[in-house]
């Protein structure tokens, strides 16, 4: 039975809802989920059907749907004190809390958080402080930032024109090229014929150079990726890549910027990925997502003990930091981050992940037998899963065949959510999930898969 004001709230949605990336002239037509509950790795839709979230939300509720004691924090800390003004000196207990667990989990030398509102508004964040930086040093044509073709930085108008997804761009004026360049991405199944990986990093690296020769070094303040490219497939660098970009950065004195709004929190096995499995200590390191599991929306740029030296400045010296959100510190979300910390500390999730994540990807490489899946890809907790028209030339399946969303409405039916995004499935389910339920998913993308062809 279709729980009651289902129906109401569908067609108060078509007519009043701007829903992010979506096609408005499809919209109207399509059939709505109306999803009314949600239970450990579950979201239960308006008739009831159980569905297997297979993409936690979106890419953001690790520690699960429904827990108590998240409702319970939440609550408690609006009756305590739900607001007050964070600018100039006054503080909360939660904010100030949260900004010391963070540096305790954060790479060494990363001691200082400034919140924002999600992940977004937190490189938008990481940009201004790095630009502020340069500014304090006297450095002030050191602005240009160079970002990567396919990474998704977020949705205000700086972080937009850091990504570099190009159905992105259309319709948007964005930040230009001169301005915030975007160099090749680190797709290692799209690596040309005959290289290895080796010669694929030292050409990524030589481009990156290259580009920063062609801006001018003195006018090239920083470097931002994804540890693990999200958004944009789920792509894996090659060994190595991540700590050579960073020494370059270091070579032209340039600031690198470790987008961990999907791998922060967990879904890699870590607390932060760059430091622990990567090898480069960030100058600059944005969370948002997991940091509160998605219980509500929270985001954190935080930075070196050596940029806070530099802009540490009194007034009078050069300037203030202007920059600050209403919610910058706000008690509620940084008391609900505060508890999904201790229920990931106190669960072990993060010894799950690095147990479950290697179960995970060896099941989904069965998929490689489908004749139109063409590349499985990941680690830990995301998955990247490519559909081919042909598999010799790795020809991507034609957008018009509409198979991934095929496959997204298959898993539907079969119970489990996935993520269709262009020719590509995408997978990241909660970090809680069991092995029973990985082979589910997996399961369902196979039979989806297997219904398509
Ligand atoms: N950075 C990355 C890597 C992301 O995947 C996202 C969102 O998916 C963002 C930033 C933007 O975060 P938000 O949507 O919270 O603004």
């Amino acid at each position: 039975m279709t729980a009651p004001g289902t129906q109401t709230a569908w067609a108060q949605d078509r007519a009043h809802l701007l829903h992010p990336y979506t096609d408005f002239a499809t919209f109207a037509d399509e059939g709505s989920h109306v999803i009314g509950r949600a239970e450990g790795v579950h979201v239960i839709d308006a008739e009831g059907k159980q569905l297997l979230d297979g993409i936690a939300g979106l890419w953001c509720v690790n520690i699960g749907h429904g827990r108590e004691e998240m409702a319970e924090t939440i609550a408690k800390q609006v009756m305590d004190m739900q607001y007050y003004n964070p600018f100039g000196h006054s503080t909360n207990v939660p904010a100030a809390q949260l900004g010391a667990k963070l540096a305790e989990l954060a790479p060494a030398g990363l001691n200082r958080v400034f919140y924002t509102c999600g992940g977004s508004t937190a490189n938008d964040a990481a940009v201004r402080l790095g630009h502020y930086f340069f500014d304090m040093k006297g450095q002030h044509r050191k602005k240009k930032i160079i970002s990567r073709q396919n990474g998704y930085h977020g949705a205000t108008y700086v972080a937009a024109s850091l990504t570099g997804i190009h159905g992105t761009k259309y319709g948007f004026d964005r930040i230009g090229e001169d301005f915030i360049s975007h160099v090749s991405e680190a797709n290692l199944y799209a690596k040309p014929e005959g290289w290895s990986d080796g010669d694929y990093c030292d050409y990524l690296v030589r481009e990156f150079e290259a580009r920063i020769q062609q801006l001018g070094p003195d006018n090239v303040a920083a470097f931002i990726a994804e540890p693990i490219m999200g958004a944009g497939g789920v792509l894996v660098a090659p060994e190595g890549y991540h700590k050579r970009m960073y020494e370059v950065c270091k070579a032209h004195d340039m600031l690198y910027i470790a987008d961990e709004v999907v791998t922060g929190f967990g879904r890699l096995g870590e607390w932060f990925s760059s430091e622990a499995l990567f090898g480069y200590t960030p100058d600059i390191l944005v969370c948002a997502k997991g940091l509160t599991s998605g219980y509500i929306p929270l985001g954190a740029t935080m930075i070196s003990d050596e940029i806070y030296g530099t802009i540490a400045r009194p007034q009078c010296e050069g300037g203030i930091f202007s920059m600050g959100f209403t919610y910058f510190g706000h008690p509620v979300a940084c008391a609900a981050a505060l508890k999904n910390i201790e229920i990931i500390e106190r669960e072990g999730i993060l010894n799950h992940v690095r147990g479950i994540g290697p179960y995970f990807q060896d099941s989904a490489q069965s998929l490689l037998n489908l004749p139109i899946v063409g590349d499985v890809r990941g680690s830990h907790l995301m998955l990247g899963i490519d559909l081919v028209s042909d598999k010799a030339s790795k020809a991507p399946i034609e957008l018009t065949e509409q198979a991934a969303a095929k496959v997204f409405q298959g898993c539907m039916e079969r119970g489990a959510i996935v993520r269709p995004v262009g020719d590509r499935i995408i997978l990241s389910p909660p970090l809680i999930i069991s092995k029973d339920q990985c082979d589910e998913l997996i399961g369902a993308v196979a039979g989806s898969v297997q219904d398509f062809i």
